[in-house]
């Protein structure tokens, strides 16, 4: 007993318990940050899954409950489910990020944010409600009513559109390309009204705003009405230039329009011409007949190009004519290509 008590004492004895004990609280908290770090990453794993169906509101009341995931870490998380095209997803965390918020300024944010990701999942109606609600809490808020007007627009609700544009002009924003475009529009669709008023009409908008030639172009195409080419820009119209039938097109003294001329027959081309016409002018002399031409279209504010023509363009939502490109095509290949 005395040997023991002794060894107890001996320096040496205590050294090897001091480092005992720091393995042991070493073991100990290497196992315990294993434990949460595991435990961690299946609660995340459980909290995603749960989202992967579309969660009903009793989901999102169990969500609550379980977890204490932040406003702010839900926002990131949604924003990068809608940077990838989830919008389902994303939309499930936004509902929830709006149970969590602690402030209005939040709640704006989440409530944008929300209105904005239905509208490009595609459920308008439910995006129209969700940036009335904003905006009744925030009249003055731009954005919500910029995309309320291009929802508007789209439902061709344009009475709705034109009172929107008036409550963004109140606000300094500049809105007259819209005005016009969606008055255009309402024309077209007014049944009270005869072609010939609402080719008046659209010739009267044009002289406003140059965007509207193309609408009037193709309503005067579609209606097979007698139309001067010189009212509007061709370059607005350079797609439609080429399916036009050429006497209708021979009276123009727009350059481009007897390059596509020349294009299409063989004939002289003028100086400047895009390029593209210009070798389809030559092959065509040549009797080439295996090239034909393709178009595809660029927003000059985005830069995002797109293989169909649009007014307002489908990524950032701005109301400009598009630039259209050329696109020199082998036959063959023309079915790759859909105009
Ligand atoms: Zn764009």
């Amino acid at each position: 007993m005395d040997t023991l008590f002794l060894e107890y004492r001996d320096p040496v004895f205590g050294i090897i318990i001091f480092f005992a004990v720091i393995f042991i609280i070493a073991f100990l908290n290497y196992w315990w940050g294993v434990f949460k770090s595991k435990e961690e990453r299946y609660n995340a794993e459980r909290f995603i899954k749960r989202f992967e169906v579309m969660a009903d509101a009793d989901e999102y009341k169990k969500l609550l409950d379980e977890f204490s995931i932040s406003s702010e870490s839900l926002g990131l998380l949604a924003h990068s489910y809608s940077k990838s095209g989830e919008y389902e997803k994303a939309i499930g965390i936004y509902l929830l990020a709006l149970k969590r918020v602690k402030n209005k300024e939040e709640k704006q944010y989440f409530l944008y944010q929300l209105g904005k990701i239905y509208f490009k999942a595609g459920f308008l109606r439910r995006s129209t409600d969700v940036l009335l609600e904003l905006l009744r809490m925030y009249p003055r808020h731009k954005e919500a009513l910029k995309l309320l007007m291009v929802i508007h627009e789209q439902l061709k609700e344009y009475a709705r559109a034109l009172e929107v544009m008036d409550s963004l002009e109140e606000l300094d924003v500049e809105v007259k390309s819209e005005k016009t475009f969606v008055k255009a529009l309402q024309i077209l669709n007014d049944g009270s009204k005869t072609n010939q008023q609402k080719y008046e009409i659209l010739i009267e908008l044009t002289k406003e705003e140059p965007l509207i030639g193309r609408i009037l172009f193709e309503f005067a195409k579609r209606e097979n009405l007698d139309f001067d080419v010189d009212l509007i820009d061709a370059h607005s119209v350079l797609d439609l230039l080429w399916e036009s039938e050429d006497l209708k097109l021979k009276s123009s003294s727009q350059d481009l329009v007897k390059a596509v001329l020349a294009a299409k027959n063989g004939g002289e081309i003028p100086q400047n011409a895009p390029f593209e016409l210009e070798v389809l002018s030559v092959l065509k002399r040549q009797n080439y007949t295996k090239a034909i031409v393709g178009f595809e279209y660029t927003c000059t504010c985005c830069k995002g190009t797109f293989p169909v023509h649009f007014y307002r363009c489908p990524s950032c939502y701005t109301l400009k004519d598009p630039h259209i490109s050329l696109l020199l095509i082998k036959k063959e290949h023309e079915e790759y290509y859909t105009f």
